[in-house]
């Protein structure tokens, strides 16, 4: 590992931080270490400066700023840097002991900023050390040398006399104090190394105590790189077939396991696929994390298929097996934390020979935290394999970690969004209906994946959720190969769907007398085949997850109350309407219920005009002697409650449909304000 630190570089954003140039080189040097995944990941790590401040009143005071917990070193501002009393929290260290909840209380309590985040847990630690700066990492280096049977040697053989080794001890006051204590003993120059979590280092400078911590850590792989035995890493071919079977079963699996909506990130590079292949694999890595912290997003022990679980039977046995274990854990442990609620037993992480890692999450973005976490946690583990054998910490610290009362307060504290955890297919994403759909079905928390025959309109589909994870494919309803290649890169993605909005659709303006024959055709190919091949491609999926689901075809308002010049649309829609009511009846049996919304001159979403009223606004405004700028007005004088209709709230009635708020299959919502001849019967 090399040091990443450049002089130019550092002094450029000194310059650009607009904060003073302790705290400036305090980030730098945190984003430094924030950068290499090597180090820290997503959340992982924190580090500190100390300076002194200046109060309304003109006191200057002694002050610690130290990462707050829940940013990422790699994106820190000076705001994820919260400014505590540092004189104060010195004084503390002479207390006996302190509690988890008295400790955040007296963090909190002595902010200079009320808004501040809270300070990590790891904040006294930091201010029991006297240096300027303290860095501290979970390097995987450091994690593989001391998950092992002679890691403590390990280590002091890698990082000599400069550092002092440490037992593991669960973060908070009592670690806090015991590395004050043994600081004090020995009065190392240039870290203390605490076992099965990470590294800290000091020093007077950003730069010396961050170059510090990337030669230890450098070090450390050093030790590991000369140690390495050579493996005999099997050839491996990625199992395709295997993981298209697997997806929907092991989403619905581990989703009925956990009692909460989960999809899936997959890694099958070589590196994973070679390790998943070992023979020893199963063994090497159904065991303990690189550190307890890890617990909390991927549970104590990833399971590890077997050959057979592609069938439902052998599956089911696997997870029952790791259910069990999961369960026995807690019955052993929950003396130590009397007051646990127990947690749901399933596991976050699946190991596979032929398909590599399976990592799952509440979203796409947490199942991918999981992953990268699998992925260092596999080469750790074929590392120290090659060593003298990986050895976790015992179970009753990965407990105390899972249960430990700071992250049990945290439960039942946010209320889940309605959608929070599901799949949600939209075809024809790219219209103004399925942008107004895909915005509320986001903002109800769910994985997005749209699809849509024009690549252009998609990506900018795809575009417009920039801050979340939104998956999508180019996908043309009347091509069954298409289909079927949306609904592998659908399950490759999330590995499931919840909910499927059949919304392509295609219009076209002629009279029964001068249609002709092609574009009938045409319309019947997208708008009732279409949503044929939807349903169908929908419907395999649902059956091998086992979780039910929704099937939610945007049906018209012509379909109650047809128009002239309008019969190839208005037929073929009407046999779409027709097709969902048949696989309402046909899909009941699995859970899956299928509804029609039937809505009425929605224009458009933001700028993304309609499809349909850019093609049929101007005959229609001819054939009522309008100007195409009244059309609008128009509609809306039409209906019961002289309303416009927003492609939103197509979205809103998706929402309610996908959210099971009524015992409701078969049905039609009309989102027209209100017209006699559409209403449903
Ligand atoms: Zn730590």
């Amino acid at each position: 590992m090399k040091s990443r630190y450049q002089r130019e570089e550092a002094e450029a954003f000194v310059r650009s931080a607009g904060c003073p140039e302790h705290l400036a080189l305090r980030l730098y040097t945190s984003r430094l270490i924030g950068r290499d995944p090597e180090l820290v990941l997503h959340g992982g790590g924190n580090t500190s400066v100390k300076g002194t401040l200046r109060t309304l009143l003109g006191d200057e005071v002694e002050c610690l700023w130290v990462k707050g917990s829940g940013s990422s070193l790699d994106k820190v501002t000076a705001r994820d840097f919260p400014a505590l009393d540092l004189s104060y929290l010195r004084r503390l260290v002479a207390l006996e002991s302190l509690t988890d909840e008295e400790m955040v209380n007296q963090l909190r309590t002595h902010l200079f900023d009320a808004s501040a985040p809270n300070p990590s847990v790891e904040a006294l630690l930091h201010a029991f050390l006297p240096h300027r700066f303290v860095d501290h990492s979970h390097a995987d280096a450091v994690v593989t040398l001391t998950n092992q049977p002679d890691g403590e040697a390990l280590i002091r053989e890698a990082l000599g006399p400069e550092v002092i080794v440490l037992p593991y001890i669960m973060p908070g006051f009592p670690l806090a104090k015991a590395v004050f204590e043994a600081y004090q003993a020995h009065q190392p120059k240039a870290g203390i190394l605490l076992m099965q979590h990470g590294l800290f280092t000091f020093g007077d400078t950003a730069r010396e105590s961050y170059e510090r911590h990337i030669e230890l850590v450098d070090r450390c792989e050093q030790t590991i790189a000369a140690r390495r035995r050579s493996i005999q890493t099997p050839d491996v071919a990625y199992g395709a077939e295997r993981a298209r079977t697997l997806a929907p079963r092991l989403r619905g699996a581990i989703t009925k396991a956990a009692g909460v909506s989960l999809v899936v990130e997959r890694r099958f590079g070589p590196e994973v696929l070679q390790a998943c292949a070992l023979p020893q694999a199963p063994a090497l890595f159904e065991t303990g994390p690189l550190t307890p912290d890890h617990v909390l997003r991927v549970k104590p022990w990833p399971l590890f298929l077997s050959a057979e679980a592609e069938d439902d039977t052998a599956l089911a046995a696997d997870l029952a097996r790791a259910v069990a274990r999961y369960q026995a854990y807690f019955e052993t442990h929950r003396a130590r934390s009397p007051q646990a609620r127990a947690l749901d037993a399933a596991p976050r992480v699946l190991l596979d020979r032929a398909t590599g890692i399976w990592a799952f999450g509440k979203s796409k973005q947490e199942a991918m935290i999981a992953a990268d976490i699998a992925e260092h946690t596999l080469t750790a583990k074929v590392a120290a394999d090659a060593i003298s054998g990986y050895r976790a910490l015992p179970d009753g610290d990965l407990f105390d970690m899972e249960y430990w009362s700071l992250e049990q307060a945290k439960l039942g504290k946010t209320k889940p969004r309605p959608l929070e955890g599901r799949v949600v297919l939209i075809t024809g994403a790219a219209g103004a209906i399925g942008r107004g759909i895909a915005e509320v079905c986001a903002e109800a928390g769910a994985q997005l994946f749209l699809t849509d025959r024009d690549e252009a309109g998609l990506a900018a589909a795809q575009a417009a959720f920039a801050s979340i994870q939104v998956r999508g494919c180019v996908m043309d309803v009347t091509d069954r190969s298409s289909v079927e290649r949306a609904f592998d890169c659908l399950l490759a993605e999330y590995g499931g769907v919840d909910v499927v909005v059949a919304n392509a659709g295609l219009a076209h303006v002629a009279s029964l007398e001068s249609l002709e024959p092609g574009d009938f055709s045409r319309l019947l190919a997208v708008n009732a085949e279409g949503t044929l091949a939807t349903i169908a491609a929908a419907a395999r999926v649902f059956r091998a997850q086992g979780l039910g689901g929704n099937i939610i075809l945007n049906s018209s308002k012509n379909v109650f109350a047809p128009g002239k010049d309008f019969g190839a649309y208005s037929a073929s829609k009407a046999a779409a309407h027709q097709l969902a009511k048949v696989a309402a009846i046909e899909l009941a049996p699995l859970g899956v219920r299928v509804n029609m919304l039937n809505p009425d001159a929605v224009f458009s979403h933001g700028e993304v005009p309609s499809g349909l009223w850019s093609l049929v606004g101007p005959s229609r405004a001819k054939s009522r002697g309008l100007e195409i700028s009244e059309l609008y007005e128009f509609y809306r004088e039409r209906n019961l409650l002289k309303v416009p209709v927003t492609a939103r709230e197509v979205g809103n009635a998706v929402l309610f449909f996908a959210t099971n708020q009524t015992p409701t299959t078969g049905a039609s919502l009309p989102i027209d304000g209100g017209l006699v001849e559409a209403f449903p019967r």
